[in-house]
């Protein structure tokens, strides 16, 4: 039976197993399909401490990865949590269709893309439609083509700058009349003359299907109900995340939104079961607090299993 699982290997997840290997507890950390989690799809990480002139995310979560697996971190790669079964100790979780049995748990499965939810966008995924400009934005299809960014946080304007290397232009289609990423990030933003904002407008449909290939959006003003078509190769949606928190519903306590509810530290309504990353915490969502939510799981999980004895 295994001391501790922890399932994810985001910010939160690495580092919990870092802590945890440490404590001679021999984790066992299972990847998931996306090893490394969201950081895998940005590019420079410049607010995690330590790194002056910044960081590209994959590096960084490889640093994370290679400092866990040198302290006995057992990785299970690329397999997915299907199921869990936290009604009695031990608890167990179905693998990739076989069954682990262990005393501790530490969910740090982080969050995934939300989608825009309008006509076109399922349709076109992966035709134009998509989620990551460090992913596809060098993709041919892309290069010196007007593109559409949608979203105000620092995603959006992280996906607006990074795509400003390949497209002929980037509209940046924002449903309010200013941004919500950080001021740094969005003066450097605004002030990038191939990013036109395009203020109070949704997107209420990417064209077009019968071409299967994206062609440009329609867009409402909300403000002054005008509706109008920009014309684009692409659309990167980058309105914010999900907890991927769906295999834990009825068993672990949550948010409607689908965060994990933490009670003191990073218990869950479980005992033995604990929290930590973007899956429990609304507020912060960085790398670096995520970090730290792992890095106090371990922690906890540790004292939980010290009190077993
Ligand atoms: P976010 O901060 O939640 O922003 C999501 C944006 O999408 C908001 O502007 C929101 O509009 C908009 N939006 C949400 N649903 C929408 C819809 N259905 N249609 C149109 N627009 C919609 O998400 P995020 O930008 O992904 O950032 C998540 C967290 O990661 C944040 O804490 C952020 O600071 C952090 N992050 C940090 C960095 C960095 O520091 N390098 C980079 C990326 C992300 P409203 O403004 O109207 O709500």
């Amino acid at each position: 039976m295994e001391q501790v699982v922890i399932i994810g290997s985001g910010c939160a997840g690495w580092t919990a197993a870092i802590y945890t290997a440490r404590a001679n507890l021999n984790p066992l950390l299972i990847t998931g399909q996306q090893p490394g989690g969201l950081l895998t799809t940005t590019s420079s990480v410049e607010n995690f401490p330590g790194f002056r002139n910044g960081i590209e995310g994959t590096e960084l979560m490889t640093e994370m990865q290679e400092q866990a697996s040198r302290f006995g971190t057992r990785i299970q790669y690329l397999s997915r949590v299907e199921s869990v079964d936290f009604s009695s100790s031990p608890f167990k979780l179905t693998v990739d269709g076989k069954v682990i049995e262990a005393k501790s748990v530490i969910v740090a499965v982080g969050a995934g893309h939300r989608h825009l939810g309008v006509r076109g966008e399922h349709e076109l995924e992966n035709k134009g439609v998509t989620y990551c400009a460090t992913c596809d934005g060098a993709l041919p299809v892309f290069r010196n083509q007007p593109l559409v960014v949608v979203g105000g946080g620092d995603s959006a304007c992280e996906e607006a700058s990074y795509l400003t290397r390949f497209a002929s232009q980037v509209y940046l289609v924002h449903r309010r009349d200013s941004l919500r990423a950080s001021k740094i990030m969005a003066e450097r933003t605004l002030a990038n003359p191939k990013i036109i904002p395009v203020w109070n407008s949704v997107v209420e449909e990417v064209l077009d299907i019968t071409q299967d290939r994206v062609t440009g959006v329609r867009i409402k003003n909300i403000v002054s109900g005008e509706t109008g078509t920009i014309d684009c190769a692409g659309v990167f949606v980058a309105v914010g995340h999900t907890p991927n928190t769906q295999i834990f519903q009825g068993q672990l306590t949550m948010s409607e939104a689908g965060y994990i509810t933490l009670g003191e530290g990073s218990r869950t309504n479980i005992p033995g079961v604990f929290a930590a990353g973007d899956c429990a915490d609304s507020v912060y969502r960085q790398a670096i607090t995520a970090a730290g939510m792992g890095c106090a799981a371990a922690i906890d999980a540790e004292r939980w299993l010290a009190g077993l004895e």
